[in-house]
C-alpha cells in the first residue's frame, strides 16, 4: 500500500479490491490448500483475459515456465533461443529442462529480442536434422523460440511466430511481465503454443507468488496440468508413470488473484497514465528517454524505464545513487544472461552489443499503481535537476 515516509519505492503490490473477502471466504470455508473453487476461478480468468481456452495456474512464473517448456516437448539436450535481456527466470527454466540456451540480442528500438538476429542464427547456424531442426556447431535440435515481453512491453511475436513456424519450433511466450498488454491489437500471451504469467509481488498484479499457464491446445493443457501435479497416472492408486512436479497454486493465492483479476484494466490504466507524465517530462530533459511504443504495441507500462543515451546524461549507476540519497528506489536492467557466470556454459560465440548497452544506459523508475502525484514530480524534479548539473558540468569542463 502506498508508502507515507518518505520513501518512493520503486512498485509495490497494489490491493483495494476482493482480496480479503476472498481470502476470509477460503478461511471460513477451510478451501486453503491447492484444490478449491478460486484456483478454477483464478485460472479461467487469466485464460479468458489472453482468449486462450486453458489456464493451468502455477506457485510462481518460473515454475510455469519450466512446466511450459516440458509440455511443449522440449527434451534434455535440446537448445532454446531465449532473449539476452531478461530477469534470469525463463533461462534457468531452459536448464531445469535439461535443454539449453541460445542468447539472442535486443534490437535497439524497443529492447525486445530480435527476430532478425533469431532469423540469422538459424538460417546460417542451423540446418534441417532427424527429427527436426540441428544447430550445426553443437549437433544438437534445436526445439523452441522463448522470447520474453520485456518491462511490459510486447516483442514482435508475430515475427517470431512466424519464423518458428516456418522451423518448427515451439514457441513459449515468457509474458510474466506482460499482462494486460495488446499487440496488434490482441492480448500478449495470445500468440505462442503457451504463454506464461507471473504474480509474483512487483508485477502488475500479485499473489503474493503465483504463476499461469495459458494455452489454445488441448493436449499441451492436460500436459501442462498432469507434469504441475505430480504425474499422477491413477490418483487413486497412487501410480506415477513420469517424474512430476508440485507445481499447483493455493486456493488462498488464486482467491487473491480473483480479486487482482477483477481490477487489471484499472491499474493498466494507471500505469500508462503514470507512463505519459513521465514521457512528456521527459521529452524537454536532454539525454533522457522513455521506452518507446512500436507500432504494434499497447504496452501495459509494467516498470517504466529510462534511457541515458547521450553524453551529456548522467550514467545510470551515478543517477541510481543520486537518487538513492533522495529516498527514491530505482534499479538498473538485469545483467544480461549471456554474461551470467550460471550460463557461461552456454556462453555465444558472437557479440551482443544492444543488450550490453541497455544494461548500462536503462534505469527504471517508481511507478506503482499507488504513486502519488506528488511523489511522481518528486522523482520527475530530482532526476531533472541530476541530468541538468551534468549538463552544465559537461559545458563547463
Ligand atoms: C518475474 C519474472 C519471471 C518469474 O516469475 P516468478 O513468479 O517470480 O517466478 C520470469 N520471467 C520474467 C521476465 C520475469 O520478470
Amino acid at each position: 500500500m502506498p508508502s507515507d515516509n518518505g520513501f518512493i519505492p520503486l512498485c509495490e503490490p497494489f490491493l483495494d479490491g476482493n482480496e480479503w473477502a476472498y481470502v476470509k471466504d477460503c478461511l471460513d470455508t477451510g478451501w486453503i490448500s491447492s484444490v478449491g473453487s478460486y484456483v478454477d476461478r483464478f485460472e479461467r480468468a487469466v485464460a479468458e483475459r489472453t482468449g486462450r481456452a486453458h489456464g493451468i495456474a502455477a506457485v510462481n512464473g518460473t515454475s510455469a515456465l519450466h512446466a511450459a517448456l516440458l509440455a511443449v516437448g522440449v527434451k534434455p539436450g535440446d537448445e532454446v533461443l531465449v532473449s539476452s535481456l531478461t530477469f534470469i527466470a525463463p533461462v534457468n527454466a531452459i536448464r531445469y529442462a535439461g535443454a539449453h540456451p541460445v542468447f539472442i540480442d535486443a534490437e535497439e528500438a524497443h529492447w525486445q529480442i530480435d527476430p532478425e538476429a533469431a532469423r540469422v542464427f538459424l538460417e546460417e547456424q542451423c540446418e534441417p536434422g532427424g527429427e527436426g531442426l540441428r544447430r550445426r556447431a553443437t549437433g544438437r535440435r534445436v526445439a523452441a523460440i522463448l522470447p520474453v515481453h520485456v518491462l511490459g512491453h510486447p516483442a514482435d511475436i508475430g515475427r517470431i511466430v512466424e519464423l518458428a513456424r516456418r522451423h518448427g519450433l515451439r514457441v513459449v511466450e515468457d509474458a510474466t511481465e506482460a499482462l494486460g498488454s495488446r499487440y496488434r491489437g490482441e492480448p500478449v500471451g495470445s500468440h505462442g503454443d503457451v504463454a506464461c504469467f507471473s504474480f509474483n509481488g512487483n508485477k502488475i498484479l500479485t499473489t503474493g507468488g503465483g504463476g499461469v499457464i495459458v494455452t489454445g491446445d488441448q493436449s499441451t493443457a492436460a500436459r501442462a496440468r498432469y507434469l504441475t501435479t505430480q504425474a499422477k497416472d491413477d490418483p487413486v492408486e497412487y501410480i506415477h508413470h513420469e517424474i512430476g512436479y508440485n507445481y499447483r497454486l493455493t486456493n488462498v493465492l488464486a482467491a487473491i488473484g480473483c480479486a487482482q483479476m477483477e481490477n487489471l484494466d484499472r491499474y493498466v490504466e494507471r500505469k500508462k497514465e503514470i507512463a505519459r507524465t513521465y514521457d512528456a517530462a521527459f521529452a524537454v530533459a536532454p539525454g533522457v528517454s522513455g521506452q518507446l511504443e512500436a507500432p504494434w504495441a499497447e504496452s501495459n507500462r509494467w516498470l517504466y524505464t529510462i534511457r541515458l543515451g547521450s553524453a551529456a546524461a548522467r550514467p545510470s549507476r551515478e543517477l541510481m545513487a543520486a537518487l538513492r540519497a533522495r529516498e527514491i528506489q530505482t534499479r538498473p536492467l538485469w545483467q544480461p544472461s549471456h554474461l551470467s557466470r550460471a550460463h557461461q556454459q552456454d556462453r555465444p560465440g558472437w557479440p551482443m552489443p544492444v543488450s550490453e548497452t541497455l544494461n548500462r544506459e536503462c534505469l527504471s523508475l517508481p511507478c506503482s499503481v499507488s504513486l502519488s502525484p506528488g511523489q511522481q514530480a518528486k522523482v520527475i524534479a530530482e532526476i531533472t535537476a541530476a541530468v541538468e548539473r551534468r549538463v552544465n558540468f559537461k559545458k563547463e569542463s
